[in-house]
């Protein structure tokens, strides 16, 4: 029995009508000067991608144009983990670790491609990493400010994560490392000073978005404050 929350909407299952070898799309994905090419099968993949979807509409320009090929610009190695993911329901196996930072492409990619699912796994991957290490790999932070929305559940999952597990010693550790000149962008700058203002104002390791939380309680967080829950991208 895991000890991490349970999502309370866990993504529905593929229905087998969405096994159709004879529906076959490829998708050229193009990143720099690099194009990879996948085939897909197309119901299953509109299954689980409200982007997807609306691209490949069997009643829209892609049947009309008599296309079986798409193109995108995207990370090549976020895709086959999307595409891991769709076959197998999982992002990484259980005891093999997915790097911090490909999770975070991973949650980008599947807001961009409206893929709550894979974005939720990504969440909670995110959630036993930290849990499990009890620090937060530093090249997440500008990634994620870069890359998210403050709306969006990232950037939240970022500002809950670093004020639960960072201490206030880790705190002054990284920044004084901000005072080094390039170690951390202007946006990181800003972050960890947010980080030490709300610290001050709440006299605790605090966020206006998170109760203070010891970092042995963090294992136990809801993690489904940030997850998409609703059809976005399951058939409507
Ligand atoms: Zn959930």
């Amino acid at each position: 029995m895991s000890v991490y929350s349970q999502c309370c909407a866990p993504q529905a299952r593929a229905p087998s009508h969405c096994w159709d070898l004879s529906d076959l799309v490829e998708i050229r994905v193009t990143q720099g000067q690099e194009t990879e090419k996948f085939i897909m099968i197309r119901p299953l993949l509109c299954f689980h991608s409200s982007f997807f979807r609306k691209l490949l509409d069997p009643n829209g320009p892609f049947k009309e144009n008599g296309a079986k090929i798409v193109d995108i610009q995207d990370d090549i190695k976020v895709f086959v983990a999307m595409q891991r993911w769709i076959h197998t329901g999982h992002i990484n196996d259980v005891g093999v670790k997915t790097l911090p930072l490909a999770l975070c492409k991973i949650w980008v990619f599947a807001d961009k491609r409206g893929m709550p699912g894979l974005a939720n796994d990504a969440i909670d991957a995110l959630h036993e990493y930290t849990a499990y290490h009890g620090t937060i790999p530093t090249p997440t932070i500008p990634y994620i400010l870069e890359n998210t929305l403050p709306e969006s559940k990232l950037y939240k999952f970022l500002h809950a994560q670093y004020s639960a597990i960072q201490s206030n010693k880790s705190l002054v550790n990284d920044i004084e490392r901000a005072l080094r000149p390039d170690v951390f962008d202007e946006a990181t700058k800003s972050f960890l000073l947010m980080q030490l203002r709300t610290r001050i104002d709440f006299g605790g390791p605090a966020t206006k978005e998170v109760e203070y939380k010891r970092p042995q309680e963090w294992v136990f967080e809801d993690r489904c404050r940030w997850h998409q829950h609703g059809p976005r991208g399951t058939f409507d």
